[in-house]
């Protein structure tokens, strides 16, 4: 790793923007590495107040998998990403 990245790395976590008015949010690899473990409840992005942490289903298994994980805010009423793979964003 150059210097040059692990100056990035040190930034805030991911990286937000927008092509073409659709919204994105990339993480690189083991970006995420270092972040802590996402608990039962999470700092919402949109309200900055702690909501409950749900999961989405295995598109394949229709099982709870824990690779995304939202809060839903009901101030806004959307859901936010919040971790991906327990790690928080
Ligand atoms: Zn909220």
């Amino acid at each position: 790793m150059t210097n040059k990245e692990e100056k990035k790395e040190e930034r805030k976590i991911g990286s937000r923007g927008s092509l073409d008015g659709v919204p994105y949010f990339a993480v690189g690899n083991n970006e995420l590495e270092r972040q802590p473990k996402v608990g039962k409840t999470c700092i919402c992005p949109n309200c900055k107040k702690r909501h409950k942490v749900s999961y989405g289903e295995d598109a394949k298994t229709g099982e709870v998998s824990t690779i995304l994980a939202f809060v839903y805010c009901p101030k806004s009423g959307s859901s936010y990403l919040v971790a991906v793979n327990q790690k928080i964003l």
